[in-house]
């Protein structure tokens, strides 16, 4: 499957939810839900039964846009999170929400997870002193992630980094703003991830069939 490059309203729309796919549009009235809450297309108003199998299908969508990865990558993370202890759909949201792009964009270096990682694959990140340009790079507590000193003075990363302070960090991320660096303080909880509302059993019994 190669990788989406429609409108990223629609695939909120589809959701029915917020998934933050843009940046500071997301938070004003633009927002497609806000203005369309309906999904898209000539039957987006009409009214659709969910089956079971259709309620699991949206449910493991919603995550896997909001992460931006590919339905492949997407098993595989499922798969490393069923061989790891504890619940695995808990561990599924904290596998994703550990992955080096998300860390920056929650940091505030970038808007959204698009931008994130084009900063990441163009080597403007450091974790623990090392360039690291690997958007799925799973960083660990106690990890430090910089932005590199040259890239410090980019206006839009400055900008952005005002506004996600006014919305608040994360509680397990601790953000230096005028050094550009946050070190993960420890792993997120589920209630700490960025889709706290989403229900990840369904995912787990998507996959589990
Ligand atoms: Fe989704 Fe953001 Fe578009 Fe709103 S503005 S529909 S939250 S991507």
């Amino acid at each position: 499957m190669a990788r989406y490059i429609g409108s990223v309203c629609k695939l909120c729309r589809r959701e029915g939810m917020k998934l933050f796919l843009k940046a500071e549009r997301c938070y004003t009235d633009k927002c497609g839900v806000t203005r369309r809450s309906y999904p898209p297309g000539q039957h987006g108003q009409a009214r659709i039964k969910q089956s079971e199998y259709s309620l699991q299908l949206r449910e493991k969508q919603k995550i896997r846009r909001v992460y931006g990865v590919l339905e492949r990558q997407f098993r595989g993370y499922f798969e490393k999170a069923e061989r790891m202890k504890g619940v695995t759909g808990d561990n599924l949201l904290q596998l994703l929400e550990r992955r080096l792009d998300n860390i920056v964009q929650r940091m505030g270096f970038a808007g959204a997870k698009k931008e994130a990682r084009q900063l990441v694959r163009h080597g403007h990140l450091l974790v623990n002193g090392k360039k690291v340009n690997i958007p799925s790079y799973l960083v660990k507590a106690g990890d430090v992630v910089e932005l590199r000193e040259k890239s410090r003075g980019i206006v839009q990363i400055q900008q952005t980094l005002a506004a996600v302070e006014k919305r608040g960090f994360p509680s397990w991320l601790e953000i230096d703003k005028t050094q550009f660096k946050g070190k993960v303080l420890s792993l997120p909880a589920r209630d700490e991830s960025t889709l706290p509302t989403v229900k990840e059993q369904l995912v787990v019994e998507l996959y589990s069939k």
